[in-house]
């Protein structure tokens, strides 16, 4: 096989569903794609937390075992508190005219936290920032930005900052000073190797 389809096969390679035995498990930070009896799913394993996910269904019985969706947070569920803190932040930037962004973290020693990142540059029209080198141990869980006073949605940046490794985005749109969290508008998707699964937020009633 040549160099750049062994190197695409290495990052995602697509497995069977075996019908027999189960699914031979995944390792921190590996992602695969999985041939199952009713299509192709795709499964993250991130240390904090091991996803599975469809992304096409069969219309035809493919001779595959079976697997089923999975969402196993190994962190817990993430703490309310840090993003009613970040709620409170995007809310007071609203007031200056500014988006808010941070992310939410977890290792198994460290616990969870809320990162800013250091601004470089911060213009009427944008901002250019960088984040801080998460230790071996520490996991970015959430990634969380805010729109102000527009509404929330997922735009084509937002796309390309959401590739890679597992983790949660969040935006939060319809923001101003002293609005809580329940009264903001939100959306929450669960990034996996660059394919989004919207999620309902635990805080929002159905
Ligand atoms: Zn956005």
């Amino acid at each position: 096989m040549n160099r750049k389809d062994e190197v695409l096969q290495t990052h995602l390679p697509t497995v069977m569903a075996p019908r027999f035995e189960p699914l031979p498990a995944l390792k921190a930070g590996e992602t695969r794609l999985v041939m199952a009896g009713d299509g192709l799913w795709i499964e993250a394993e991130g240390g904090f937390g091991h996803f599975r996910r469809p992304l096409w269904r069969s219309d035809r019985n493919l001779p595959y075992g079976r697997v089923e969706a999975c969402s196993q947070l190994r962190c817990g569920p993430i703490p309310l508190k840090l993003i009613e803190r970040f709620a409170k932040q995007a809310n007071e930037w609203t007031d200056q005219g500014s988006e808010a962004v941070a992310w939410i973290t977890w290792g198994p020693n460290c616990g969870w936290e809320l990162l800013e990142p250091k601004i470089l540059i911060h213009t009427a029209v944008s901002v250019r920032y960088t984040w801080p080198d998460l230790g071996p141990d520490t996991a970015l869980v959430l990634d969380v930005h805010s729109h102000g006073i527009g509404s929330a949605f997922f735009s084509h940046t937002d796309d390309r900052s959401d590739l890679g490794f597992p983790h949660y985005s969040l935006v939060l749109g319809r923001c101003g000073r002293n609005r809580p969290l329940t009264q903001l508008d939100c959306k929450l998707r669960l990034c996996l190797a660059g394919y989004f699964f919207d999620e309902q937020a635990p805080w929002v009633q159905a």
